[in-house]
Order: structure tokens, then C-alpha cells, then sequence
């Protein structure tokens, strides 16, 4: 269990490498994050956790205090930034935005990363700001590693963009099916983000100049892990995606960090062994209302007791919509036995910890895919934005999931379809009653506890290994 205590520095001789963190915006960026600080904490390292200001969601800055009252010696550091609202931006999303923000607010982190003591042995900064913070720790000579939010597959994609682009556009969207990445396994053009497609919009620059930045990093975390994206990993590794990456670090799945138990879980404790069907789309992500009504009317059908986070805006501070107006009463009325909905955060790490809970209707959300892996627990995917076709192709070569692959809602994919209720709870149904995955998707759950908790378990000893370089340096 993670602990929360101050490492004993007997434990680690030698002297104690200062580590930075700079965690991108959005509770999927942020998590992972919190996780890692909690990791080098109790690993040896003095941490210091750099904490944007305002943050986009509630979410975020509640889990930032929560993490700090729990971990009282990791330092935090504010940087506080400017609002920006750049004319004609093609830049709509409130995250996106932030990212944005952050970008043209560099110049004011530099004085509070001079300023810390010890002097920092290195930074890790979130794939989506290493633009802004990797040339920064350049010019400040300190290390600087990129960490990876997402699958080993879409952060191969990221680093290859810029190629797709220059070298061949025809490579991209033209008349072949498939994305051909060297070492890769062919990305089918469905997977792709839309946005991909159109350079010249934020979403996509961005992450051209994010991945053009990568070279000067001294490496790239992944919360990932070895047996779960074997090829891949080794692609990356061996200079067949690209010559010019750092070396690629898998040290997932990251292991959660100390949190207090839900109400909800109460209920979830009445049910028996693996009967419950979790459904959560993650942080940042909300479901049309003619989506959602069909949604129940498939947990209905499908006989499963269930357990429901839902979300019917982007922000959780606009998420104001009553589940009763969401749903209607006599819905509620026929489920009141059998399901739990939730508006409002969920500590999703223990539900899917929960012994009752059977299956997970995910949006493939790189955290949820990693923490699903962790606890063994069988994915129906619904992928619907970025990265999520991508990860939702790896849940199921990994044999952790199944995906449905013409359901969408996602914008530029496939439109506003909506999934109809019987076709969800036919698939609710079969994905329950899948003895195959759900002992395979057992196995992917022994494997990640070998990858992160034994001693010679593949992500012990990359997360180690760093560790070590940076106690030497
Ligand atoms: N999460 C949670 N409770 C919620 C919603 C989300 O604990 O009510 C966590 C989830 O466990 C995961 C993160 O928030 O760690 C969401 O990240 P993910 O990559 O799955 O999706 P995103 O929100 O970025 O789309
Ligand atoms: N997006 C989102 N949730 C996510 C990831 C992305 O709402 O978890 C949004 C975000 O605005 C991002 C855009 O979707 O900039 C890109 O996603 P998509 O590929 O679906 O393209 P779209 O056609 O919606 O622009
Ligand atoms: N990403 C990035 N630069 C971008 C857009 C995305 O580095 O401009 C990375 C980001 O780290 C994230 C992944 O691509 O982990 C998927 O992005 P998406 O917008 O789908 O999801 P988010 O995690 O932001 O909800």
C-alpha cells in the first residue's frame, strides 16, 4: 500500500536527487502526476510538485490540496499564469486552452525553478508542455524527461507526427487505410484523431511541436508496462520509429496514491464477485442526453447491477444537470435495486479494486486502461476522442478488453451517432458473461502487479534505474 510517510534516507544512500514535476492540465494529466510524486517520494527523491494556477476544473485543484495535506513533505510550487485569449485561436477546448496559457507563461517559471533548494537534478515535465519546459531546463542546465500520459502506441504517433506531415502529406489520409509508423503495427485511419488530419489547427501543432521538442530530453516515462505493449515498446527503444528519441522508459502502471473510501462503496460491497458493471468516461468527457438515455436504457437491459459516474458537461463546475432531468423518474424508479448513478468524482482506482466489480465501460482514457490493467478487470471500450481509438486498439491486443468498433459520438467519427440501448446491453451482457477475457484479463492484472511490485518487475527497475542516474549525476 502507498505510503505516505517521509522516507527513511538510510534507506537510500547517497544523496537524494531533487525532482520537479510539471503535470499538463485535465484530472488525466494530473493523476498520473500525483502518482508519480508519491513514487520518487517514497523511493528516495525530495520532490517538488509545480502547481498551475487557476486550474481548469474543480477536480483538480481539490485533489492538489487533498495530495498536499496527505504528503506534507513534498514541496509545492505555484506558478501562477496569465489568462490568454489569443484572436481567431482554433483552439476551443478549455484544456487545450490551459495548455495554451501555460505555453505563453513560461517566462515567469523560470525565476521559481532557479530558486529552489537543493538545486533540481531534473525536471519531468507531461508530453503536452515538454515544448515549453524541456527548452526552459536547457537553457538552466538542469535534466529534463517528458513523461507520457497515454498508450506506448499514440505516444509513438505523437513523436512521428511531424513526419507525417513533412516527409510525404499523401502518407497521411491518402488512399491507403492505414497510418504506416516504422516498427509499428499499421494504424488504421479510422484510429486516428480527426484533428490529425488538419495541421494548421492548435490541437494538432501543438502536438507537432511538443514531439519536435522530444530529442532533448534525456528520456521518456511511459505509464506503461513491458508484457502490455511488447512491440512497441521495443520499437521505440530500438531506433525503429525514430533514430533521435531518448531512451523510453515504461514504469507503469503507476501505482495510486492514498485516498478516502467513497460512500458508494458501500453498496458495491452488498454486490457478489465480479456481477457489477462499472461505467465511467472519464474526467473531461460528456455524453449527448439522447446518448445517455440509451446508455440506460442498456444498463437496463442488460440485467447487470451497475455503477454509473456520470457527467453531462466537459467542466465539472458547469455539471449542473439533475440526474432525475438527465434520466427521468421512473427509470430511476425500475433501476433503484440495481444500479448506483453518481454526478460528482468517484475514486474509480478502488471501484476498480473492488472484488464485485466484474467489467468496465470505458472510454479508453489512458488512466483508466492502466487501472483497469492494475486490478484485472475486462474493458468494454468505447472510445470517442484523441487518443482512445489508439489505446482502445491496444486494450484489445492485449487481450484485456473487447471494442465495438462502429459506436461513436465522437465528433469527425462517425458523427452523432447514438448506440442504441439494446445493442448496449447486448454487449454489457456478453461482456460479463466472458469467462475467456475474464480470465485473460486476470493474467494482464498478475502482470502488471509483477511489472510494478516486484523487485526485479520490468518498471521497478527502469523507475529505479532513473533514480540512480540521477543520484549520480
Ligand atoms: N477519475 C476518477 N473519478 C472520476 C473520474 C475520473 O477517479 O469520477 C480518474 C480516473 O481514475 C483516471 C483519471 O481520473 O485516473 C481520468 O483519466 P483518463 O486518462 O482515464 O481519462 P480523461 O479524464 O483524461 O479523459
Ligand atoms: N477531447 C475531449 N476529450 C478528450 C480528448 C479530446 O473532449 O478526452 C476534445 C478536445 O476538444 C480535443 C478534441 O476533442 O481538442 C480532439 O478530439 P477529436 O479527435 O474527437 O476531434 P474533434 O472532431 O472533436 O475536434
Ligand atoms: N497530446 C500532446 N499534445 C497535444 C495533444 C495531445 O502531447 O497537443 C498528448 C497528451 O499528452 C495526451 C494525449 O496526447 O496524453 C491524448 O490527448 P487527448 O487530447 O486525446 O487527451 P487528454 O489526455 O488531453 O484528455
Amino acid at each position: 500500500s502507498p505510503t505516505t510517510m517521509p522516507p527513511n534516507t538510510h534507506d537510500f544512500p547517497g544523496k537524494s536527487p531533487h525532482v520537479a514535476l510539471f503535470p499538463g492540465a485535465g484530472m488525466g494529466h494530473l493523476t498520473p502526476f500525483l502518482r508519480l510524486a508519491a513514487m520518487l517520494s517514497s523511493r528516495g527523491c525530495l520532490v517538488t510538485l509545480i502547481t498551475v494556477k487557476p486550474t481548469v476544473s474543480v477536480a483538480e485543484s481539490t485533489h492538489i490540496s487533498t495530495f498536499f495535506s496527505t504528503y506534507p513533505h513534498i514541496n509545492r510550487l505555484d506558478f501562477e499564469i496569465l489568462p490568454c485569449n489569443p484572436p481567431n485561436s482554433t483552439n476551443t477546448d478549455p484544456f487545450f486552452i490551459q495548455f495554451e496559457a501555460i505555453s505563453r507563461s513560461v517566462h515567469l517559471l523560470k525565476p521559481l525553478l532557479l530558486s529552489s533548494s537543493p538545486p533540481l537534478s531534473a525536471i519531468f515535465s507531461d508530453f503536452a508542455g515538454s515544448v515549453t519546459v524541456t527548452p526552459l531546463a536547457e537553457h538552466l542546465s538542469i535534466p529534463s524527461y517528458v513523461v507520457s500520459t497515454t498508450s506506448a502506441r499514440f505516444a509513438s504517433l505523437l513523436s512521428y507526427l511531424p513526419f507525417l506531415f513533412s516527409e510525404n502529406s499523401a502518407k497521411f489520409g491518402g488512399s491507403d487505410n492505414d497510418v504506416q509508423i516504422p516498427g509499428l503495427s499499421p494504424l488504421p485511419l479510422s484510429t486516428i484523431p480527426p484533428p490529425f488530419f488538419n495541421p494548421t489547427l492548435f490541437f494538432t501543432s501543438f502536438a507537432i511541436s511538443n514531439a519536435q521538442i522530444l530529442p532533448k530530453a534525456k528520456g521518456i516515462l511511459l505509464n506503461t508496462f513491458d508484457r502490455f505493449e511488447p512491440d512497441t515498446i521495443a520499437a521505440l527503444n530500438n531506433g525503429s520509429v525514430l533514430s533521435s528519441l531518448p531512451p523510453v522508459l515504461p514504469i507503469g502502471p503507476f501505482e495510486p496514491y492514498e485516498f478516502k473510501k467513497g460512500d458508494y462503496l458501500s453498496w458495491v460491497d452488498d454486490q457478489s464477485v465480479g456481477s457489477v458493471v462499472y461505467v465511467s468516461f472519464g474526467s473531461r468527457t460528456a455524453m449527448s442526453k439522447d446518448q445517455i438515455r440509451e446508455l440506460g436504457d442498456g444498463l437496463e437491459r442488460s440485467g447487470c447491477p451497475f455503477l454509473w459516474v456520470l457527467k453531462s458537461s466537459k467542466v465539472d463546475k458547469e455539471d449542473n444537470e439533475e440526474i432525475e432531468d438527465l434520466l427521468g423518474n421512473s427509470f430511476l424508479e425500475r433501476t433503484k435495486n440495481r444500479g448506483i448513478i453518481v454526478k460528482g468524482w468517484v475514486n474509480q482506482e478502488q471501484i476498480l479494486a473492488h472484488p464485485a466489480i466484474g467489467g468496465f465501460i470505458s472510454h479508453c482514457g489512458w488512466n483508466s486502461v492502466m487501472e483497469a490493467a492494475r486490478h484485472g478487470v475486462p474493458v468494454l471500450a468505447w472510445p470517442l476522442h484523441g487518443d482512445q481509438r489508439v489505446n482502445a486498439e491496444v486494450v484489445e491486443n492485449a487481450e484485456l478488453g473487447v471494442w465495438v468498433r462502429d459506436w461513436g459520438w465522437g465528433q469527425g467519427w462517425g458523427g452523432e451517432k447514438v448506440v442504441k440501448g439494446e445493442e448496449i446491453g447486448e454487449k454489457v451482457r456478453e461482456m460479463m458473461s466472458d469467462e475467456k477475457l475474464r480470465n485473460k484479463a486476470m493474467e494482464v492484472g498478475e502482470e502488471a502487479r509483477k511489472a510494478g511490485q516486484d523487485a526485479n518487475g520490468s518498471s521497478v527497475k527502469a523507475l529505479m534505474g532513473i533514480i540512480e542516474t540521477l543520484r549520480l549525476a
